[in-house]
């Protein structure tokens, strides 16, 4: 299985290096030619303006979007979830808007909002989340949006069919279940 895991800024080494321990074969998106052949891609943690901005320089925004309309695996997080989101609650400009959902940016506030705190997911059980000026979801913007997680009564997992979107990093810690549950997702 080959996933694409995109490499333009922000904590992609992290997700290949778990995807790879896990048996899967990774390659780094860095250009729109590296978008063949993959049959799932990974949007990292980082900093969403910037990798939106890069998305666009490297021609490589249409692709990402249109691959995912139509069906692709996507596992979306923190920056890469608002990259993904249809609505930014505080922020004009969207990027792919694939993902039915608004999304608050820097939610806990930009300096002191990082934390790590164990609570369920669906599906997975008790999961350690690491939060880094991390976003959460304000509401979900259609009914086929599936809420997998939340804390303190906000929205930090969802899955809308082939798109799975996270406000923490599953990558940073050293559980490997919410990247298992990707790999089933693609067969
Ligand atoms: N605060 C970042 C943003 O708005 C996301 C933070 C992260 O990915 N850890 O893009």
């Amino acid at each position: 299985m080959k996933i694409g895991v995109l490499a333009v800024q922000g904590a992609f080494i992290e997700h290949r290096k778990m995807l790879e321990s896990l048996g899967a074969e990774c390659v780094e998106i860095r250009q729109k030619a590296d978008l063949e052949g993959i049959q799932g891609i990974v949007l990292p943690g980082g900093e969403s303006t910037v990798q939106g901005k890069l998305l666009h320089k490297l021609d490589m925004f249409g692709k990402i979007q249109t691959c995912i309309r139509e069906g692709l695996p996507v596992l979306a997080t923190c920056a890469g979830m608002i990259l993904l989101a249809q609505t930014l609650y505080n922020d004009p400009v969207t990027h792919l808007a694939t993902l039915p959902v608004t999304v608050r940016r820097n939610a806990y506030g930009r300096q002191l909002g990082s934390f790590i705190t164990d609570q369920p997911v669906k599906g997975i059980g008790e999961f350690p989340m690491v939060f880094i000026r991390a976003p959460y979801i304000e509401s979900v913007d259609d009914s086929d949006v599936e809420v997998l997680a939340t804390v303190d009564d906000h929205i930090v997992a969802v899955r809308y069919g082939n798109q799975l979107g996270l406000s923490f990093h599953p990558e940073m810690t050293e559980d490997t279940r919410i990247h298992e549950f990707f790999l089933k997702m693609i067969q």
